[in-house]
């Protein structure tokens, strides 16, 4: 009854949404602040008329606000619904594997394997260093390869590469190849590669709206890259479905972006909440690895993760656990508030 393509998918698997008020919800990195107040007077005072037309194909207003705000011109900014859009748009429009295979890291977002599935493209994981650590030089003069994709700061780990690393890196990599930068998590902390646009015409940083900026339920994320490959995101984009983003998730990421005070306060409450947690967690002999995003990837010597989330759960906390060999023995831990995770704190010490 089927086609042969759906046979080869193997879907994503995000992480659990129970019913709301259930757990403590630290398994899908989602913001525990509400989104800027903008937002909610804007949804207020909304005019259900507006809906009868369809949306911006290209999200012309959006794309000028988030060029203004990042100093770059509005050619340099493709817009999608949700990042994961825009990646599944990269995949189809760059990488191609006649050329070789894609490169990313081992232990990353587990996304890109499904993408590589859809759309058929080979891939190879790139070990990570014995810190773990993105290793890049390990993505140069392998084998031949058709473009190169890494999270900064990466997930799960949550340990970002600086600036002069990824720099350093793109100087040797060949310039007609993409590299996608997937800076989901770069404002707790990372530094964006958003400066070498101008040197490397094969690089796409991608953002979104979900992490930082409170908005996950809407779906908003955007590239900044050099026009060409704006113009190709766009090509892929008006081949599938060309009206993506909807009017209110425009008009929303418009406000959000104008109050950008408001989100900065925010991560800086994240940032200082991580340190608090880990610090109280190292203390309590747990490692945790060196986070710059709104998460930490933490072990208990001689627990499993398994373990450690099942006994989270049982005292209603939902942390994420991924089932893969080398990281078995990890929770990714989401930062929420800071009585989310002085519970947490007092639920590790009954528990280990
Ligand atoms: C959360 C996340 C995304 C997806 O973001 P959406 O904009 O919600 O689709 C992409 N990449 C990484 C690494 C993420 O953690």
């Amino acid at each position: 009854m089927f086609s042969r393509r759906l046979r080869r998918l193997t879907p994503y698997v995000p992480g659990e949404q129970p019913r709301e008020g259930t757990y403590i919800k630290l398994n899908s990195n989602e913001n525990p602040y509400p989104p800027c107040p903008g937002i909610q007077r804007y949804l207020a005072a909304a005019d259900a008329g507006e809906l009868r037309l369809y949306p911006d194909p290209v999200s012309n207003n959006l794309r000028r606000a988030i060029a203004g705000h990042y100093g770059i011109p509005a050619d340099m900014v493709f817009v999608g619904n949700g990042s994961d859009e825009i990646l599944s748009f990269a995949f189809y429009g760059f990488f191609d594997s006649f050329k070789g295979p894609l490169l990313f890291p081992e232990y990353t977002y587990s996304f890109y394997p499904v993408y590589c599935a859809f759309y058929d493209v080979d891939y190879r994981k790139v070990p990570l260093k014995p810190d773990f650590t993105v290793d890049l030089d390990g993505c140069i003069g392998l084998v031949e390869t058709c473009g190169v994709i890494f999270p900064n700061p990466n997930a799960p780990t949550g340990i970002a590469l600086t600036i002069e690393e990824i720099d350093g890196f793109l100087h040797r990599y060949p310039r007609d190849r993409v590299v996608v930068i997937d800076e989901a998590y770069i404002d707790f902390g990372g530094v964006s590669a958003l400066s070498l646009l101008d040197r490397y015409p094969n690089l796409a940083v991608v953002h979104t709206f979900s992490k930082s900026r409170s908005l996950a339920g809407i779906r908003l994320g955007f590239a900044m890259s050099n026009p060409p490959v704006v113009r190709a995101l766009t090509t892929v984009k008006d081949s599938f479905n060309s009206y993506p983003v909807n009017k209110l998730t425009q008009r929303i990421g418009e406000i959000a972006l104008r109050e950008d005070d408001y989100y900065r306060n925010v991560s800086r409450k994240i940032i200082k909440t991580r340190e608090r947690f880990s610090s109280a967690a190292v203390s309590k002999g747990w490692e945790v690895l060196p986070s710059s995003a709104n998460f930490v990837f933490m072990r208990k010597p001689g627990t499993t993760g398994r373990t450690i989330y099942e006994g989270l759960k049982s005292e209603g906390i939902l942390v994420r656990h991924f089932g893969i060999t080398g990281i078995d023995a990890f929770v990714r831990v989401t930062i929420g508030t800071d009585e989310e995770m002085d519970i947490l704190l007092k639920a590790m010490g009954k528990k280990w």
